[in-house]
């Protein structure tokens, strides 16, 4: 498996580790054609760094992309389906501009069963992983 040029796997001052550009993009490009395992219902997996991408289907992020952080306020998105065949795919877009060294973050958009406690320290973090219409729902359950 060929690494992604653009992106390299760092220690993270968020999290962990962590992935950053080694080059600018510009807000739309493709960052990545993300490398996965995929996974069906009834499988076990470890879904640490797995995309949800039906109820039944699962894709475990095998690239440098398995690396990156989540953040309230992402700076790239992933865009994620099934192809006609049935296959899982996962794309990296760049949601703004992004300069070479800034570290690469999406928003992992957890349904409401999965949300964790959210520390990225942007400054609209919203305390918790989780899609945003699933918040006020974890909020009202396990705290603000
Ligand atoms: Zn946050």
């Amino acid at each position: 498996m060929p690494l992604i040029p653009g992106l390299r796997v760092v220690r993270s001052s968020v999290h962990g580790y962590g992935v950053v550009a080694t080059r600018d993009f510009a807000e739309g490009d493709l960052m990545a054609d993300i490398e996965g395992v995929t996974w069906r219902e009834g499988e076990w997996w470890d879904d640490t760094y797995t995309l949800r991408i039906t109820d039944a289907v699962s894709f475990d992020m095998v690239d440098q992309t398995r690396w990156i952080n989540h953040s309230c306020s992402a700076n790239a998105e992933i865009d994620l389906g099934l192809d006609e065949h049935g296959q899982p795919w996962a794309k990296l877009y760049a949601w703004r501009d992004i300069a070479a060294g800034e570290e690469v973050t999406y928003d992992y958009e957890f349904p409401a069963e999965l949300a964790e406690r959210c520390s990225c320290g942007s400054p609209g973090c919203r305390k918790w992983i989780v899609r945003e219409e699933d918040l006020a729902r974890v909020v009202a359950m396990r705290g603000a």
